[in-house]
């Protein structure tokens, strides 16, 4: 077996391009996502499901922009929306109120359970952190609740746990080995909790009830491990008892999984949502909405209600209202093309058609595996999925984490260079472009990666 971390195909330019790169930008890359090794391939231009680098490779893209880009690349209903709403409003922006904001936020309040009011913000990190701060403010309480390696953006308290290399429940990480560099105050601020395990969520909330504000999660951790659907509901249950504002974390699953997200999916109706990616149709968009008290903290709203439920007095009385801005919010360009994503998405056996290819991929790369002789299983749900080198099941990052990276690291590798683009590691993503044909045409590739890989 070959066991070389290095490129089997032509990347000179790539190679290149990255090492003139990284003279001036940190490390090469605008996120540290964006680098794996050896070095990020430079990609050039793109069109359905492929996309093109600068030395000439096709590549099949299952990475789509880390799930973002649910119509493949170039989609034509996203192309003349945004010329016509161009050549309609004569500019880009116009940095005040627009119809848009108004048609998107009723569209969003129409298919998610939980939404009645929406901000806009220009990422899935800035919707999480205003969700983490309207919860703040509502309940005037400090801590924040997360779970165990799930992702929210990339800022300060939310990094804690992202790669939990060891179990920490309960406690916060020690900063050496867990907290990204942040002072003391996050960890100390942040309560982590274990995906999928009810009594022990049940254990740490209880303990910590007077004092965490929210809890935040990936309703489908890293996107493609389910959640049981009891956890979800007596999670919910729990935080309900205590007060705690509960905030589902779409910004991967929304309109990804299905157009009313996880929270449709699995009847769990959180008080808070995030979301992003697929929002902004492959521009850089998030959206929070929620209950309308909650939200109406936003000033020039901010009102003085109080939060009461059967056991949970009010936090606290004189809430003031909350300070929300920014320049490029409902950038009327992102949501012509948010709303056309969304209009194609809606048009019928769209989301079944996501599913069959997301499955007959999934079964192919297992058949594949098997014949090979690498255990393995892919673990999703709807069009994300991700490849797990273990056998037994995955319900929790520590069971990814045990699972034979380094064997899929060379995996990736092979297939990267055979012409299927996936960031090592990482899930992959399907897209509407993404036809029977394009699966074919995809597992010949993988078969070719894997013979490769083993002989
Ligand atoms: N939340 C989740 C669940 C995400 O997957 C991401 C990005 O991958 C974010 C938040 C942050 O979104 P953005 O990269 O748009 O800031």
């Amino acid at each position: 077996m070959e066991t070389r971390a290095s490129f089997l195909h032509d990347t000179t330019r790539s190679a290149q391009i990255y090492k003139e790169a990284a003279r001036w930008i940190p490390g090469g890359v605008t996120a540290n996502i964006k680098y794996f090794e050896p070095y990020p391939i430079v990609m050039e231009s793109a069109k359905g499901p492929y996309l093109h680098d600068v030395d000439g490779n096709q590549y099949v893209d299952y990475n789509l922009c880390y799930g973002a880009l649910i119509l493949g690349h170039g989609h034509p209903a996203l192309s003349s929306a945004l010329q016509q709403q161009l050549s309609q409003i004569g500019t880009a922006i116009f940095g005040t109120p627009h119809k848009l904001e108004t048609e998107m936020a009723r569209k969003l309040a129409d298919l998610y359970p939980s939404i009645e009011q929406v901000r806009f913000t220009n990422s899935g990190l800035e919707a999480t952190l205003l969700a983490i701060r309207l919860a703040t403010a509502w309940t005037g309480r400090t801590k924040l609740a997360k779970f165990e390696g799930h992702y929210h953006g990339s800022y300060d308290q939310v990094l804690i746990s992202v790669n939990p290399h060891r179990r920490d429940l309960a406690h916060p990480p020690s900063p050496t080995a867990d907290s990204n560099g942040l002072p003391d105050y996050y960890a100390e601020n942040t309560v982590v909790l274990p995906f999928n395990d009810l009594d022990q969520t049940a254990d740490i909330l209880k303990k910590h009830r007077h004092e965490i504000a929210a809890v935040i999660m990936e309703p489908i951790q890293g996107g493609f491990i389910p959640p049981d659907p009891a956890f979800l509901r007596g999670l919910r249950e729990l935080t309900r008892e205590y007060g705690m504002v509960l905030i589902f974390d779409e910004v991967k699953t929304g309109f990804r999984i299905g157009l009313s997200g996880a929270q449709g999916r699995y009847e769990v109706i959180p008080d808070l949502t995030a979301l992003g990616k697929v929002l902004g149709g492959g521009f850089p968009v998030g959206a929070v909405g929620g209950k309308k008290e909650i939200m109406e903290l936003c000033s020039p709203a901010g009102r003085t209600d109080i939060l009461t439920t059967d056991s949970q007095p009010a936090a606290h009385e004189h809430t003031t209202p909350l300070f929300h801005s920014g320049t490029y919010n409902g950038h009327p360009l992102i949501l012509a093309a948010g709303l056309a994503t969304i209009e194609t998405l809606q048009t019928g056996g769209a989301y079944q058609q996501l599913e069959e290819s997301a499955m007959k991929l999934r079964t192919g790369i297992e058949q594949l595996l098997n014949v090979h002789g690498i255990v393995s299983q892919t673990v999703g749900v709807g069009s994300i999925f991700n490849l797990v080198l273990k056998e037994g099941s995955v319900r929790q990052i520590q069971d990814v984490l045990e699972s034979d990276l380094s064997l899929r690291k060379k995996l990736d590798m092979h297939i990267v260079s055979h012409g299927i683009f996936i960031k090592p590691l990482n899930r992959f993503s399907i897209s509407l472009v993404h036809t029977s044909k394009v699966i074919d045409e995809t597992l010949e590739r993988f078969e070719h990666g894997v013979k490769r890989l083993v002989r």
